[in-house]
């Protein structure tokens, strides 16, 4: 049997925001591949073989993945939220540059509810307007292009949806930020935190930059800077749809 690739997005944590072509794509695997949270959230069964891996090895992931795929086996490798945001799909694709006798794999990319969506659907529409994502995460980016784009983006009027804002490791770049948008006189704007959107743990709360602290932020939460012209209507966040 030919092996196949798929690389698949799992939603932002409930079942209910797993896609059926998803769905179908894990229910016909032999083989799922990823990080071990992630991998944890596909039911086990006969005949299927789960290999979770580490938060840092996403390269000797994806090879994992197309040499199991070389051999036969249809394997899914998962991602949380979308495959193709901040996630696996760019992986694999840097995994397949360097590995010409895999370029004849069948891939596939399905796409999943990335946690920026998830989360502005929670506070209303902050995205209804011109917006931008950035991963605060310096670990394949230096910090000085992050600030970079969060000058500008503040600059451009973007509303600016933050993943990865802050972990153990990485304490102080979340604060950074807020700085940033303090003195691009941000000060104003609504900053939305969503933690484990779609979860049992679910937090959501919209705050103006001035008054958020670096501690409302960890690894689970997506934070969502609205951009100047977002109001409040009861206790929905929005972004007008027409700019003045
Ligand atoms: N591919 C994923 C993003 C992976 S980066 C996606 O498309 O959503 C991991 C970051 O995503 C986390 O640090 C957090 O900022 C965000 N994230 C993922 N799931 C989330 C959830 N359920 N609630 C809030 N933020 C989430």
């Amino acid at each position: 049997m030919t092996g196949t690739l798929t690389i698949a997005g799992l939603g932002p944590g409930d079942d209910a925001l797993v896609t059926p072509e998803v769905s179908a794509a894990l229910a016909a695997a032999t083989d799922i591949v990823g990080y071990a949270p992630y991998v944890a959230r596909v039911a086990p069964r006969e005949g299927l073989t789960l290999h979770p891996s580490d938060n840092r090895v996403e390269l000797q992931r994806a090879n994992e993945a197309l040499r199991l795929a070389s051999e036969g086996h249809q394997v899914v490798v998962v991602s949380s939220g979308d495959p193709g945001v901040f996630a696996m799909a760019s992986t694999v694709f840097e995994a397949l540059e360097d590995q010409p006798q895999w370029q004849g794999i069948p891939i596939r990319v399905l796409p999943g509810v990335t946690a920026m969506l998830a989360a502005a659907a929670r506070a209303g529409a902050p995205l209804g307007h011109d917006f931008c994502a950035i991963n605060l995460s310096d670990n394949l980016k230096p910090w000085p292009v992050i600030e970079k784009r969060l000058r500008l983006a503040a600059e451009a009027d973007f509303a600016i949806a933050m993943y990865n804002p802050r972990s153990a490791s990485r304490p102080d770049g979340f604060g950074r930020a807020l700085d940033i948008l303090n003195e691009a006189g941000c000060g104003d704007r609504i900053v939305i935190f969503a933690r484990a959107v779609t979860t049992p743990d679910e937090w959501i709360e919209a705050v103006r930059v001035r008054d958020a602290k670096p501690e409302m932020a960890d690894m689970r939460t997506l934070v969502i800077v609205s951009n100047s012209a977002t109001r409040r209507v009861g206790r929905w966040v929005y972004a007008p749809r027409q700019t003045r």
